[in-house]
C-alpha cells in the first residue's frame, strides 16, 4: 500500500484564492491593503528562503509585505525598538520576527522579543496574551504552521475527534501549539520529546502523527501505525551523499536532486514511511505552503479586527 500524498501547495493556493476578494475588499474600503511587516535580524540562510516565500505569496495576494532587516551584531535593544515602530505604525497590520534570531542577542531574546509584539499584530501567535487564549480555545491569531496542520487534516477530511493523536516535539512555535489545537478537535493527545522512552512505540499508537522535531527521517516504518495519517513538519537539509542515498533507493528522482543541488530537504519522516501511512505529507510541498498561507489569513483576519474597532 502507498500513502496518500496530501498536496500542501494545492491546498495553499486554494488558500490563497479564497482570501484574496476579501483582501482586495479589505483594499477598496480602507484605502490601503492588509500590511504585514516582517523583520529578518542576521543571515540565516533557511530564514531568507522562509522569509522569501512570505514576500512572495503575500504580494500575489495583494497584501504589503514590507521586510525589516538588522544585522546578526544588532541588539536586543534594536530589535525591540523597531518593533516597538511597527506596533504604532498604521500601515501593518501584522508584525512578525523571524526565528530564529541573532545568538548576540542573548539565549532569553525570543521571550523578550514576542512579549514585545502588540497582540492584534501578533500574526503568528506566539505573543503570552496569544498563547493564553489558544491554552483557553478562544484564540483568533493561531501559530501558522500548527493552524496549516489543521486546515489540512480539516480540508482533507481525515477524522480528528476520538481519535489517538501523537506530536513528537514540543515547541512554542509548533508541538505545544500543535497539541492544543488537536485536543480541541476532541483528539486524544501525546506530546514527545527529547527525554521521552520507547518513541517508536509510543507513536505506533497514533492515527494522527505529527513530526516536529528537525531530525532527518527520525519517524521510521516502526513508528507509524498502518493506515494512520502522518504530517512531517520538519525541515533538514542533507549534504552528506551516503546519508541521502540511504533515504532512496538508486536511481529516484530525489537522488537526482541531491547530485544537481549538492543537498536536499528532508523532512523527520522517513520515505518507507509511505509503504505504511494511509496519508503523509511531502517534505518539500506539504506543510511549508500552509505555514504561509495561514500567515495571510491571519494577516488578513488581523486587519478586519483593527477596522472593527475603528483603529
Ligand atoms: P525545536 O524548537 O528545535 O524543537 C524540536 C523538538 O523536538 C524539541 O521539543 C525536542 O525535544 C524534540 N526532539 C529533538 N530530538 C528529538 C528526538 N531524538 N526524539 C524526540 N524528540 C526530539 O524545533 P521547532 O521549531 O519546533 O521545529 C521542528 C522542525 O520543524 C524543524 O525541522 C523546523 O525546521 C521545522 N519547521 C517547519 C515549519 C514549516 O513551515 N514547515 C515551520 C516551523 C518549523 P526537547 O524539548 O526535549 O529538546
Amino acid at each position: 500500500m502507498s500513502a496518500r500524498i496530501l498536496d500542501g501547495q494545492a491546498l495553499a493556493a486554494h488558500m490563497r484564492a479564497e482570501i484574496a476578494p476579501q483582501v482586495a475588499e479589505f483594499s477598496r474600503r480602507r484605502g490601503r491593503p492588509p500590511g504585514l511587516a516582517i523583520v529578518l535580524a542576521g543571515n540565516d540562510p533557511a530564514s531568507e528562503v522562509y522569509v522569501g516565500h512570505k514576500l512572495k505569496a503575500g504580494g500575489a495576494v495583494g497584501f504589503r509585505v514590507d521586510l525589516e532587516r538588522l544585522a546578526e551584531t544588532a541588539t536586543i535593544d534594536d530589535m525591540l525598538g523597531l518593533v516597538e515602530r511597527l506596533n504604532r505604525n498604521p500601515d501593518y497590520d501584522g508584525v512578525l520576527v523571524q526565528s530564529p534570531l541573532p545568538r548576540g542577542m542573548g539565549s532569553d531574546a525570543g521571550h523578550r522579543v514576542f512579549d514585545a509584539i502588540d497582540p492584534r499584530k501578533d500574526v503568528d501567535g506566539l505573543t503570552p496574551t496569544n498563547v493564553g487564549l489558544l491554552v483557553q480555545n478562544r484564540a483568533t491569531l493561531v501559530s501558522c504552521t500548527p493552524a496549516g496542520v489543521i486546515e489540512l487534516l480539516e480540508r482533507e477530511r481525515i477524522p480528528v475527534a476520538g481519535r489517538r493523536a501523537v506530536v513528537i516535539g514540543r515547541s512554542d512555535i509548533v508541538g505545544k501549539p500543535m497539541a492544543f489545537l488537536l485536543l480541541q478537535r476532541d483528539a486524544t493527545v501525546t506530546i514527545c520529546h527529547s527525554k521521552t522512552p520507547n518513541l517508536a512505540a509510543v507513536c505506533r499508537e497514533a492515527d494522527i502523527l505529527v513530526a516536529a522535531v528537525g531530525r532527518a527521517a527520525l519517524v521510521t516504518r516502526d513508528y507509524v501505525k498502518p493506515g494512520s495519517a502522518v504530517i512531517d513538519v520538519g525541515v533538514n537539509r542533507v549534504v552528506d551523499a551516503t546519508v541521502a542515498e540511504r533515504l532512496y533507493p538508486a536511481g529516484h528522482r530525489r537522488l537526482e536532486v541531491f547530485r544537481k543541488n549538492g543537498s536536499l530537504l528532508v523532512g523527520d519522516v522517513h520515505p518507507e514511511v509511505s509503504d505504511v501511512a494511509g496519508a503523509l505529507t511531502p517534505v518539500p510541498g506539504g506543510v511549508g505552503p500552509l505555514t504561509v498561507a495561514v500567515l495571510m489569513k491571519n494577516t488578513l483576519r488581523a486587519a478586519q479586527a483593527s477596522e472593527a474597532v475603528g483603529s
